[in-house]
């Protein structure tokens, strides 16, 4: 279906890689104004020659005074992708300090300063905007070694929860989307053991991971789903899991 983002300005976070690469040229293509916010600068660069017109910001949106001078420069901005994360797996005995510090860092700490940034300029130019978090099925689900990422993603749940109580009443819609495993590096990383990823596969009705070009249908379903106030939060999953 064609999407209606002609001309309207998005932001969306880990656009170097994976996931959010594809939602941002998606976004382009659907006539948005896309600026592409990402860590590696190669990729960043890679990205625009793709999609000429993207705006690349090079940010670690781990360092918070960074991404307040940078983020509120780039704006105002009426769409709102906060994709950007990162998976350490160890086992729960084994978690470091380090890793539980960058998780929370870049997969909830940012999320919450990028949307304030962003919804505090869409408030003031009365834009009702829209904001999608990427969260993952790990948010509901306990899985091996992820003791860190199912909690930073189950934390971002419920603040996308909070957020789009709090900014419903400004007109800025929040959705989170909730994807089981995406080949992408992260997910080739964590999840091409055969052994270790049989378990989830027998559990989709597909037979198989999802795909970054199922991320269009995923842009679809939370515009569609997002449109009355009273569905705010509406998580939606690019394959549906089953439990067995
Ligand atoms: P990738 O690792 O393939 O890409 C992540 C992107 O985010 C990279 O461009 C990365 O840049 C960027 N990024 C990471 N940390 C930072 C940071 N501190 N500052 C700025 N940019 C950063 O991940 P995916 O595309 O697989 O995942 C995207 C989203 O989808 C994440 O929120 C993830 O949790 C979620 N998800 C993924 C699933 C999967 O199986 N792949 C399943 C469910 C949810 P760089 O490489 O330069 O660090």
């Amino acid at each position: 279906p064609q999407l209606g983002f002609r001309g309207r300005r998005a932001l969306v976070t880990g656009a170097g890689k994976g996931i959010g690469r594809a939602v941002a040229v998606a976004l382009s293509k659907a006539g948005a104004r896309v600026t592409a916010l990402s860590r590696t600068a190669a990729d960043l660069e890679s990205l625009a020659r793709e999609c000429p017109g993207i705006e690349p910001l090079c940010l670690d949106l781990a360092d918070w005074d960074a991404t307040e001078a940078a983020v509120g420069a780039a704006g105002p901005f009426e769409l709102l992708v906060n994709n950007a994360a990162v998976a350490v797996l160890q086992p729960f005995l084994e978690v470091t300090r380090e890793a539980l510090e960058r998780s929370f860092d870049v997969n909830l700490q940012a999320v919450l300063h990028v949307s304030q940034i962003v919804a505090r300029q869409m408030i003031a130019q009365g834009v009702a905007g829209a904001i999608v978090n990427v969260s993952s099925q790990a948010s509901q689900r306990a899985l091996q070694d992820h003791a860190v990422y199912c909690s930073t993603k189950s934390a971002l749940d419920m603040l996308s929860k909070v957020m789009a109580m709090e900014l419903g009443p400004h007109k800025i819609r929040v959705n989170t989307v909730n994807p089981t495993v995406v080949m992408t590096d992260m997910g080739r990383i964590n999840w091409s053991d055969p052994q270790k990823s049989a378990a989830m596969i027998n559990r989709i009705p597909l037979g198989k991971f999802a795909e970054v070009e199922y991320f269009t249908l995923a842009l679809t379903f939370s515009k569609e789903a997002g449109l009355t106030r009273e569905k705010q939060i509406k998580k939606t999953s690019c394959v549906e899991t089953r439990r067995s």
